[in-house]
């Protein structure tokens, strides 16, 4: 008795999901998070660990990013796409977080929790 589960190598071999971890078929959408930290934050700001910042792979569907992110604690700008690439913003929060955004708006960031 068992469940089989055909393993299958082929050239998407290796190419999963950082959101769900399921094996992404086709092109996977990219995002890189920009290394360079947006010197927004006072330096009395505690900041949160160093991003790695990719590129990771995930399925098309923007939502398969935000696991990703929800699964760190980071912030999503409401204001924001999510895009290939991200800048990093860290947050006045308790524990240290990243507000992740495109960065292609001119009004002020609202993060809100992935
Ligand atoms: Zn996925
Ligand atoms: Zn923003």
């Amino acid at each position: 008795m068992g469940i089989r589960i055909p393993t299958v190598f082929d050239e998407n071999d290796g190419k999963r999901c950082a959101g769900c971890g399921e094996p992404i078929t086709g092109t996977p959408f990219r995002v890189s998070i920009m290394d360079a930290i947006a010197r927004e934050a006072p330096p009395s700001w505690a900041t949160p660990a160093p991003l790695n910042p990719g590129p990771h792979q995930f399925h098309a569907d923007p939502e398969h990013f935000r696991i990703w992110a929800r699964a760190r604690g980071h912030y999503l700008c409401r204001l924001s796409e999510v895009r290939e690439l991200m800048r990093p913003v860290p947050l006045p929060i308790e524990p240290a977080a990243y507000g992740l955004c495109d960065g292609r708006h001119h009004e002020s960031h609202e993060f809100l929790p992935a």
